[in-house]
């Protein structure tokens, strides 16, 4: 929809509006008001190029536009009845949860194994673990290859999918080859559309899940949306949406919390929200609460980072990770609120 800054356009822009929008097999409907008058674009809006050459004239105020940009993540698609399971839990059907340690120690691999059969016995259905690490410090550990084995270790012993990040095409290819079940995408590279692309080429003709999280500089809903849609844009719909905290920072919280986009997201999109309230907080006493109140919002699952001994981790685990005990307590007290929900206040 083409509103322009006077009331009305003048022949000659509309000739000139005329001949964009046909070189995109569009055309334009004027919808005659009292005072304005406004231009429907008729056919398909969505060329990106189209709409900037209508941005970019003088004349025009604004383009609204009425099409989804997303072509397969919106609500509206046909892949809104697509359902994402991974091991023994679909998505949207019960509370999903990821939980592991942040950063799997290569000099200790019994601490990750003790800690997937810990999280497991706590309720999750996934194990995280990192193996790569995007370390703000150049000079902290940054991860070992050598912890994919460890990790795999983890699923043969738990019978559990795992999950990893990878921050480049070595390390994707290293996940995918030893059967990582998901792939994470951390919040430093979502905004890395190679990445997107090459991880959206090689889970395609997979089951594999991609976690994506958000960005702390993703401003708008749809910025995290055509991430997703950058993945699935290959052929393998499996994109979780996981919130984790975004900019800025609140004076305490590592990050700004961020798990109240929930519904907006729903709104926009059919893809499953898992919120991480791990990294949206950073301390791991403020964890409970904040998953507590994702799963209020709408969460489909939840990635939390534990470990049996947090003290003795690595990574983010001596700040966040979550005992087994508490793990187990807070997964409870999620799905006590995850069936409230069933019957949402105002639904009667
Ligand atoms: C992590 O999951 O350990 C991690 C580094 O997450 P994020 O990318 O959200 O910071
Ligand atoms: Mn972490």
């Amino acid at each position: 929809m083409i509103l322009p800054k006077s009331n009305r356009l003048s022949p000659e822009q509309v000739a000139e509006v005329t001949a964009i929008v046909g070189a995109f097999g569009c055309s334009i409907q004027p919808i005659v008001g009292a005072v304005r008058t406004i231009y429907a674009i008729v056919g398909d809006e969505r060329d990106e190029l189209m709409i900037n050459r209508l941005e970019g004239l003088a004349f025009v105020e604004r383009i609204d536009r009425i099409q989804s940009q997303f072509k397969l993540m919106d609500r509206r698609s046909d892949l809104a009845t697509h359902r994402i399971r991974i091991g023994s839990v679909t998505l949207g059907e019960e509370l999903a949860i990821i939980a592991g340690q942040c950063t799997i120690d290569p000099k200790n691999p019994g601490y990750f194994l003790e800690t997937a059969v810990a999280v497991k016995e706590a309720g999750a259905h996934v194990i995280r673990g990192g193996v790569w690490k995007p370390r703000t410090n150049p000079y902290a550990f940054q991860g070992d290859s050598k912890s994919i084995e460890i990790l795999m270790e983890a699923s043969r012993v738990t019978g559990l999918p795992v999950n990893t990040e990878v921050m480049d095409d070595e390390q994707l290819a290293l996940a995918l080859g030893a059967g990582v079940h998901m792939i994470q995408v951390g919040a430093r590279n979502a905004l890395n559309y190679s990445l997107l692309r090459s991880i959206g080429r090689a889970v395609a003709k997979r089951d594999t899940v991609v976690l994506l999280k958000r960005s702390l500089h993703m401003g708008s809903l749809s910025e995290f949306i055509s991430a997703a849609e950058y993945i699935a844009a290959f052929g393998n719909p499996n994109v979780v949406l996981c919130p984790r905290g975004t900019s800025p920072a609140l004076d305490g919280y590592r990050n700004h919390p961020d798990e109240s986009i929930t519904p907006l997201l729903k709104e926009k999109t059919w893809a499953p929200v898992v919120i991480d309230p791990s990294h949206s907080v950073g301390k791991a006493s403020y964890v409970p609460a904040c998953a507590l109140a994702a799963v209020a919002y709408g969460a489909d699952g939840l990635c939390i980072e534990a470990h049996v001994s947090p003290s003795h981790g690595i990574g983010d685990d001596p700040k966040q990770a979550l005992t087994p005990s508490v793990l187990a307590e807070t997964i409870a007290q999620a799905k006590q609120i995850w069936a409230l929900r069933q019957n949402p206040v105002g639904s009667r």
